[in-house]
């Protein structure tokens, strides 16, 4: 049985790793020079640095099945955030890990004491719901749904609008208010982390663990014909079964213009002599002047991110700039007025535009059917976009691709 993976981002990865526990050896092919897809880290200047700040979540169950933390030398980031504003600044904790920091966020400017009590009976609520009920749930936006909740405008905007917009890559919090319990379940439950060398450490791990797949690089494909694969290189490879673990628009016809405008980010680098957080935690900025919404000194979480002993300052802009060359620029000046640490100290080392960082997905869901992955009896999809952008959204992909093709094998009607 001859099987060709398209993409070999993490759902790619992930297909074809259960694909060689069924017995087949895949085609994996990958139109770039390296695994990870979105998951990818650059060298440059002695830094490490992610292509767009992401973090696992250890309570992901798919990142509990198919990672080994041990190996990946998982650095953990402090629970909470601190909020940011030029002369201030405070923490906000996780009340479920420590609840003795209750008291000390009980005299916080970030919310009303109500607005941290029900912080606490949030995660309390949502330790008691299992994803697929979460899955489930009124898909509201999650601005009406912590409305509804009867949290102040005061902690929405200092706390939960920064969070989560560095998380949904929008301004509104109109992402489905699904995928935040979803996401505030996995941040209560276990930590968010990166693994020593970089977040390029997941993907290589999920390709170290591939054996019996034929792995090609720099192989685009062009598109798909019938049950023929078309490379950009003219080649033509037939296949039984062919799983597209790439967007499936641009090289299936029939699937052209069904996918929404993936969500953009920019991710400036900067180096510095010594971090100002000097802690492993998210900086949110709330104050909607700014473009940065939120930093983390990646060297706080991990030092082999940098090998000349300076810090590593990574920034994310949400908001489209009219002339991202000004960005650097701009952005350097905000971190002036939030550190009082003179601009010219912050030196630049690499801007990322993020054309398609994050698909805009209308029907949240942590789980598949088998005829969502299924196009025709030979073609299978697999991607985050088909449940949510998530490392482990694209895992469940692409295990749910590979049942749903072995289904057709035992079963071909
Ligand atoms: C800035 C940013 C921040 C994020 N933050 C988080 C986070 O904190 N936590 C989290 O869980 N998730 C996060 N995510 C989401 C997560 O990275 C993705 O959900 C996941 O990596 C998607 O994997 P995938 O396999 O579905 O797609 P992709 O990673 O896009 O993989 C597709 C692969 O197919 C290849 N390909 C495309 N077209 C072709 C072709 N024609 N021929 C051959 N190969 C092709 C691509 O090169 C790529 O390798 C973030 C993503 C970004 C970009």
């Amino acid at each position: 049985m001859k099987v060709i993976v398209i993409g070999a981002g993490i759902s790619g990865l992930i297909a074809a790793y259960e694909l060689e526990r069924s017995g087949i050896s895949p085609i994996l092919l990958e139109g770039t020079d390296r695994v990870g897809g979105r998951v990818t880290t650059d060298e440059v200047d002695g830094f490490l640095l992610d292509r767009g700040f992401q973090v696992l979540l250890t309570a992901y169950p798919e990142a509990k099945r198919y990672l080994d933390f041990e190996e990946l030398k998982l650095k953990k980031f402090d629970s909470g955030a601190i909020i940011l504003n030029p002369g201030s600044s405070f923490t906000i904790q996780d009340p479920l890990r420590q609840p003795s920091a209750m008291l000390g966020m009980a005299f916080s400017p970030v919310g009303t004491l109500r607005d941290k009590l029900k912080i606490y009976k949030l995660t309390k609520q949502l330790s008691k719901k299992s994803i697929d009920e979460i899955f489930e749930s009124n898909d509201i936006s999650t601005l009406a749904y912590l409305k509804g909740f009867g949290f102040s405008d005061k902690i929405i905007d200092n706390f939960f609008k920064p969070f989560f917009k560095g998380i949904f890559l929008e301004n509104e919090l109109s992402t489905s208010a699904r995928m935040f319990q979803f996401v505030f379940k996995m941040f209560g439950e276990g930590f968010a982390a990166v693994p020593e060398g970089g977040m390029r450490m997941i993907s290589e791990h999920l390709r170290s663990k591939l054996n019996q797949t034929d792995l090609r690089l720099n192989t685009v494909v062009e598109k798909i014909e019938g049950n023929q694969v078309w490379l950009k290189n003219g080649e033509i490879i037939q296949a039984d079964k062919i799983i597209i673990a790439s967007r499936p628009d641009r090289i299936l016809t029939q699937m052209e213009g069904q996918l929404k405008p993936y969500r953009f980010v920019y991710n400036l680098y900067f180096s510095l002599e010594k971090s100002f957080l000097a802690r492993p935690i998210i900086g949110l900025i709330p104050d909607d002047k700014f473009l940065i919404n939120n930093i983390v000194f990646m060297t706080d979480v991990s030092k082999t991110y940098s090998s000349n002993k300076k810090a590593l300052l990574s920034v994310s802009v949400v908001k489209k700039v009219e002339n991202p060359s000004s960005l650097e620029k701009l952005v350097s000046i905000e971190l002036e007025a939030l550190s009082g640490i003179s601009s010219e100290y912050f030196k630049h080392i690499k801007t990322y535009e993020i054309k398609e960082a994050l698909p805009d997905v209308d029907d949240m869901k942590s789980n598949l059917p088998f005829t969502n992955s299924k196009v025709y009896d030979h073609i299978f999809l697999a991607g985050d976009y088909l449940l949510n952008g998530s490392i482990n959204a694209a895992m469940t992909s692409g295990r749910k691709a590979v049942e749903a093709m072995l289904l057709t094998i035992q079963d071909p009607h």
